[in-house]
Parts: C-alpha cells; sequence; structure tokens
C-alpha cells in the first residue's frame, strides 16, 4: 500500500522516527519527538487497519509487544503513567503511541497532544534513547516478562 509511510518504510518514516526492534509481530520505534521523554511507537508489520482484523494470535503477540515497550520505558525513564493512543484517521495502518507522563509535567492530567513544539534530541542523545531501550527491551524479552 504505497500511500502508508509504514509499509512504505522509507524517508518519511524515518524522518519521524527510529527503529528500536523487530519482533515476530511488531516494529518498535523510537519517537523522534521526545516532548514526553521516552516516547516510542509500536507497528503492527502486516497492514491492517481495526484491532478487530487481527488474528487471535497477531492479538496477543502484538499486545505483548506494547506491554513489554511500556514496561521498558517505565524502567528507563521511570514516568507516574503511560499512555496508549490510537488514533489513524490519516495513517491507518495499526500502530500504537506509547507515552509516558509526568507528574506535573507536560499534558498532565489531559490527553498528549502534538501541537506543542516538538521536543527534538540530538544525534548523541537519539543514540543514547535507542541504546538504552533496546537493552531494556532485550532483557526483558530475555527474562519473558508476563
Ligand atoms: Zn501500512
Amino acid at each position: 500500500m504505497s500511500d502508508c509511510f509504514y509499509c512504505e518504510n522509507g524517508e518519511k518514516l524515518r524522518s519521524l522516527m527510529i527503529l528500536i526492534k523487530e519482533t515476530q509481530y511488531s516494529k518498535i520505534y523510537l519517537n523522534r519527538d521526545q516532548k514526553h521523554p521516552g516516547r516510542c511507537v509500536v507497528q503492527l508489520k502486516d497492514h491492517k487497519t481495526e484491532y478487530f482484523q487481527l488474528t487471535k494470535e497477531e492479538r496477543e503477540g502484538y499486545f505483548y509487544d506494547v506491554a513489554v515497550t511500556a514496561k521498558a520505558i517505565w524502567e528507563v525513564y521511570g514516568p507516574d503513567k503511560i499512555n496508549y493512543a490510537t488514533f489513524g484517521d490519516l495513517v491507518p495502518h495499526v500502530h500504537v503511541h506509547v507515552v509516558p507522563k509526568y507528574e506535573g509535567g507536560l499534558d498532565w492530567g489531559s490527553p498528549f497532544d502534538d501541537s506543542h513544539p516538538k521536543g527534538l534530541l540530538d544525534d548523541a542523545g537519539y543514540e543514547e534513547a535507542v541504546k538504552k531501550l533496546s537493552a531494556k527491551l532485550d532483557e526483558l524479552y530475555g527474562r519473558s516478562f508476563s
């Protein structure tokens, strides 16, 4: 599907996020906009647009990946709550924004708001975030967290 940037897997995708890890069902990305520190995106590998289109196996595998990603963010960044957001009106490919929230911080107590200026990091900042999350994800998958 050429008008889907997840399936296209090109420059547009890379301008928005950085791949951290790929599993059987998902691709886990660091969102380049880090105004909520630790924010990630978990994309279903196959192009499906609604949760009800996933097989039982895909659903279990995909949401396990969402949960592991949230746990990794929790352990690395220490937020007070994780928000999970699925919209997809314009990019219908199944994906969840996994957005850590910090008490007293940006958007605490309300849905996160992408109209704030982007919180971009420098290359070293992205490298460090990816390295830490990647190591934590490997650790969590390794110990079959459940
Ligand atoms: Zn797609």
